[in-house]
């Protein structure tokens, strides 16, 4: 039984006042009987503040990104093992927005997992396609081509390391959200793709769904059978929606 991850995306969002009633609304909505697993990913430069609002509830800490380097004259970059200093646990990879408005390549991606795994960071390798890919019928081709990358660097084992956050494109921030079934289809896609070269880590594998998700669709997306938590972007910067989507869960 795979346990549910709820991911919160803060994206560049937020100030120090903004983050402190966001996680206050958060701890203390947030019951110990929660069975889902709750982490947020906010900017860089906030995450040790949010890791001391965290205290000692159970929410996990993750970043947003990481160099492909470990370290060295790389200005501007932050280093997978400077977020696990800093308490991080997670950092998503490979998100469309990095993808398409940072150049970041399908090469360059599955580097950066190696980086984070070896960092001891859990990544959230995003995929997805594009409205055009979509239409077109290659949604399959360009999510397995984005996992291959990923296969072919660091091989299958590698993924016992990492959740897949399934992400449309044409679904992030946009508002519409894929359907359930859609959803489920390349889930179910991505895992039998999976099995075909390793049946224990596709059986295992976390796959999480993003893309507009919120309390009022959670629901449906979360009963899907290979929908494992939700990677959430907007809905992830209300508490309350937040919190409610981590109840569903
Ligand atoms: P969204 O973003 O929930 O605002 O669509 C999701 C994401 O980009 O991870």
């Amino acid at each position: 039984m795979r346990t549910k991850l709820i991911a919160g995306n803060w994206k560049m969002h937020g100030s120090k006042p903004f983050i402190e009633s966001l996680m206050k609304g958060m701890t203390e909505q947030l019951d110990a009987s929660l069975e889902s697993d709750v982490l947020v990913c906010p900017p860089t430069i906030y995450i040790p503040f949010v890791e001391s609002l965290i205290g000692d509830h159970k929410i996990a800490l993750g970043g947003q990104n990481l160099s492909e380097q470990a370290q060295g004259a790389y200005t501007g970059e932050v280093s997978g093992d400077m977020l696990k200093d800093n308490g991080c646990q997670y950092v998503i990879v490979g998100h469309s927005e990095r993808r398409s408005l940072y150049g970041e390549m399908d090469v360059l991606v599955a580097h950066k997992v190696g980086k984070a795994i070896e960092s001891e960071l859990t990544p959230i390798l995003c995929v997805g396609e594009t409205l055009e890919q979509r239409e077109k019928g290659t949604t399959m081709q360009v999510v397995q081509q984005q996992l291959d990358a990923v296969i072919d660097a660091l091989g299958i084992d590698a993924l016992q390391q990492v959740v897949v956050a399934y992400e449309p494109v044409w679904a992030i921030g946009t508002g519409v959200t894929a359907s359930p079934e859609q959803a489920q289809e390349v889930h179910s896609a991505i895992r039998a793709h999976l099995r075909d070269k390793n049946a224990q880590i596709a059986e295992e594998i976390k796959i999480l769904y993003g893309g507009s998700m919120k309390a009022a669709n959670a629901e449906e997306l979360l009963a899907q059978p290979d929908i494992d938590g939700g990677l959430i972007g907007g809905a992830s910067l209300k508490a309350d929606e937040f919190i409610a989507i981590c109840k569903i869960a």
